[in-house]
């Protein structure tokens, strides 16, 4: 014994888990949570409290980790950093994911009240952010994050993956730390591609659809998984790695292409008996902003899986002002990549408004979403990128109009579509 204690409760060494050092002393794990106690008393939701932003949780092995915690608003601020828009979504996402690690935190206390699980089901049209926000989301919180695509999964047993596969990626995002992938946050995306074709229930084998959706309940609910570190089907001689997903968020996305035909039938036949007003008042070029649970079960998802996604909020599609905006304004902006990469050159790089416009314009043209203006931008930079690099002289290239006309002109219409 070397006489190393708590410098707060003088435990030795040899009774407490573990000693953290400080400057002057130590400090043991009960006088942490004593201290954190304390804090969250005198500032149950105030700034000090938020402000020793990285706190400590305890696991069931007697670990401590780290769990960055940030307010809704402040997560929401970051979002705006990346993301355009959407504000319906980040406000909802931000307090879901905000009570999703809150609850983890509470769960020592037994007070017999259980905070539920807040899973996640975004609806929007494709390369509207749904991935970027999920993604954005799990940067700000530091958690280990995974996406995966729901029509690659089938029932157990059938060619394709297990569901079980999309942990083994989580694990593999945080180098096999289970600890650390029990707490993540899993995105799985193309949700609508599993949805069972009707509504009612088939009598004949629905292998891709409703048997993957089947498969997903329990793990959205939270159970104990044995997963292949290495992936591929369980075979018997294979490790396995036991993964609880009670702590993991779930956020599921998908485009659910037509589902506001079963929007707009729903509204026209709630109001059925009131005044025109109400119908008067509804923006029927955004139905989607009216999605409930019971048209994503006309759609094709089993009201079970439903049940266990209780959070939904929807995606605006992208128009021409937003479509600028992302083009300039987020931390990495498209336009902002260009500039630096020709500023590592010593070029100095200038868009001028109107060409921007036109960027935006073809994109919404070609109906590529969000993703399209890289398309475009690389079909009217890419001689640029090639020549320039040769032409030390230059120092400044300005992308005119016509120049941006002209590029994109001698690019195959098949060549922007396909990418
Ligand atoms: P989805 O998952 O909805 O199909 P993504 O999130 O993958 O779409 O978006 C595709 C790309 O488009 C992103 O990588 C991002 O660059 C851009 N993007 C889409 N929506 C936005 C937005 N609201 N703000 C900023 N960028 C966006």
């Amino acid at each position: 014994m070397d006489g190393t204690r708590c410098s707060f409760c003088h435990k030795p060494k040899e009774e407490v888990l573990i000693l953290i050092s400080g400057i002057e002393g130590y400090i043991c794990e009960s006088c942490v949570a004593k201290a954190q106690e304390i804090i969250q008393e005198e500032f149950p939701f105030g700034e000090a409290f938020q402000q020793a932003s990285t706190m400590l949780q305890k696991n069931e092995s007697g670990e401590f980790q780290e769990l960055q915690m940030k307010t809704p608003r402040e997560i929401k601020t970051h979002l705006d950093q990346y993301v355009i828009g959407q504000d319906a979504t980040k406000k909802t996402l931000a307090v879901a994911v905000y009570n999703h690690y809150k609850r983890i935190q509470q769960q020592a206390e037994d007070d017999g009240i259980e905070i539920e699980k807040s899973n996640v089901i975004m609806v929007g049209r494709t390369g509207t952010g749904k991935t970027l926000l999920a993604k954005t989301i799990a940067k700000v919180l530091n958690v280990p994050f995974t996406i995966v695509d729901a029509t690659v999964f089938t029932e157990a047993g059938y060619v394709g993956e297990d569901v079980e596969s999309m942990l083994t990626r989580l694990l593999q995002a945080c180098d096999y730390d289970v600890d650390a992938a029990e707490r993540g946050i899993v995105y799985v995306d193309e949700i609508d591609k599993v949805a069972r074709k009707s509504d009612n229930a088939s009598i004949t084998r629905d292998v891709s659809g409703e048997g993957v959706q089947q498969a997903l309940l329990k793990m959205l609910e939270g159970t104990d998984v044995l997963v292949p570190p290495e992936g591929g089907r369980k075979h018997p001689e294979q490790r396995l790695v036991k993964i609880n997903t009670k702590n993991i968020l779930f956020v599921c996305g998908g485009a659910f292409d037509g589902v506001e035909k079963a929007i707009a039938r729903r509204i026209n036949t709630n109001v059925i008996g009131y005044t025109s007003d109400s119908q008067d008042k509804i923006d029927r070029d955004n139905l989607l902003q009216y999605v409930s649970p019971q048209d994503l079960k006309s759609f094709g998802l089993i009201p079970e899986l439903l049940g266990r996604l209780p959070v939904l909020t929807y995606l605006n599609p992208l128009d021409k002002n937003t479509l600028l905006r992302i083009l300039t304004e987020p931390k990495n902006a498209l336009i902002k990549q260009y500039k630096k990469l020709f500023s590592l050159e010593d070029i100095e790089l200038v868009f001028p408004e109107d060409v921007l416009e036109y960027i935006v314009d073809m994109t919404l043209e070609y109906n590529l979403g969000a993703r399209g203006l890289r398309s475009i931008c690389e079909a009217i930079m890419t001689d640029a990128m090639f020549d320039l690099p040769s032409q030390p002289e230059v120092k400044e290239f300005v992308v005119t109009l016509d120049y941006a006309k002209e590029r994109l002109d001698n690019v195959k219409l098949s060549t922007v579509n396909a990418a």
